[in-house]
């Protein structure tokens, strides 16, 4: 599998990408390696404690997911996943996302209909809010206690019972605004 497969895109330059899991690992080819790493012994600590199965899927799902800088879909994740007469459906790879979802491991992010690594360890009840670039397509994940509690205010008075607490912002990361270069179309969602 190729462990970084991002690497030939221009859209994922490393010396530009402000992504927290790209500015922890040194080089080209470390990039997402720590978080990656993290992730999975995070996973495979959780699943013994709650008497859960990690898969070797949902491993290698959850492998691709954190290893890429930027959102993925079910489709690429089945494609990167599958190899020469050995096909992974993107039905199974659903199966796994809704594994690693529910425990927290991995958000959708539902305007780009794709997945990132959830780098907080929080519940999958809490909320989380996601700066979406449309430039370069990195997706940061903040937490802010001001809007949780803003969010608990808000969904008290209105008597809503949320399914999930995800804000997804779009717009243009530090990084582009600082490279001041035009801006393009939106990145075309991953599939
Ligand atoms: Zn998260
Ligand atoms: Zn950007």
């Amino acid at each position: 599998m190729d462990e970084h497969p991002s690497r030939d895109e221009d859209a994922h330059d490393l010396a530009a990408c402000d992504h927290p899991a790209c500015g922890r690992a040194e080089g080209r080819e470390g990039c997402g390696a720590a978080s990656r790493a993290g992730l999975v012994d995070r996973a495979e600590r959780m699943a013994r404690e709650r008497g859960l199965q990690f898969t070797a899927l949902r491993r290698r799902t959850l492998e691709v997911v954190a290893g890429e800088g930027r959102p993925l879909g079910a489709y690429d994740i089945a494609e990167r996943l599958s190899a020469p007469g050995k096909r992974v459906a993107a039905v199974s790879v659903y199966r796994a996302l809704d594994f690693l979802t529910e425990n927290g491991l991995v958000h959708r992010i539902a305007s780009r209909n794709a997945f990132v690594p959830c780098e907080h360890g929080h519940g999958g009840g809490e909320s989380a809010v996601f700066l979406i670039c449309r430039r370069c397509g990195t997706v940061d994940e903040t937490v802010s206690a001001e809007i949780e509690r803003s969010l608990d205010h808000t969904l008290a008075r209105a008597g809503f019972k949320p399914a999930s607490r995800i804000v997804e912002i779009e717009g243009e990361c530090g990084a582009c605004q600082g490279r001041g270069a035009p801006a393009g179309p939106p990145e075309a969602p991953a599939q």
